[in-house]
């Protein structure tokens, strides 16, 4: 019985040292809406906990560090995948422009942000947003960031899944063959 304590033990260690996009990897972080594109290379999830619809973020799916740490394969894939989804989420309605960013302060798995800029974020932007007379995207992403950071339950909002879904048919088309014959039959 020790032994199994033990075992338990080293595995939840396990888990911890693991860094948030490799335990997403493992399946122990289920992403709102789940994955939406995974090839052997490449992986594709919405944002875990801001509700802003269509909030992607792109990671290589072996754990690397640095952008320059990426191999040419991966570096291929992610540059189609950045482009595709990036697309998708400009066609949302409400999103005036999608900024990307790879950033890593929290996570060292190295991530592509896909955020997209809805109308009502310059709207509710504090003034500090446009210092200087001019949108500051950055900070306008950093306060969003902040105000509309939910928890697990909050992020499995239908506006949120969604999203996921119709992105997730729009990258594999052929995969959703049946579900778009059968598009409103669930509803
Ligand atoms: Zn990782």
């Amino acid at each position: 019985m020790g032994g199994e304590l033990n075992s338990d033990n080293e595995k939840r260690k396990g888990a911890m040292d693991m860094c948030l996009t490799c335990r997403l990897l493992a399946g122990e972080l289920v992403p709102p809406g789940g994955v939406i594109i995974r090839t052997d290379k490449v992986v594709l999830h919405h944002c875990l906990d801001v509700l802003v619809p269509g909030y992607l973020v792109a990671s290589p799916v072996r754990h690397v560090s640095t952008v320059a740490g990426l191999s040419d394969g991966e570096l291929a894939e992610m540059a189609h995948l950045l482009r595709a989804a990036a697309g998708l989420a400009e066609a949302i309605a409400g999103v005036e422009k999608v900024y990307v960013a790879s950033i890593g302060e929290e996570t060292a798995h190295v991530h592509f942000h896909l955020f997209p800029r809805y109308g009502w974020m310059r709207e509710k932007a504090p003034p500090e947003v446009y210092a200087g007379g001019r949108l500051d995207g950055l900070r306008l992403m950093a306060h969003m960031r902040e105000s509309c950071r939910a928890g697990k339950t909050e992020m499995t909002a239908r506006e949120i899944v969604e999203v996921v879904d119709w992105i997730r048919m729009k990258l594999t088309p052929g995969k959703h063959a049946k579900d778009q014959t059968g598009a409103g039959v669930e509803d």
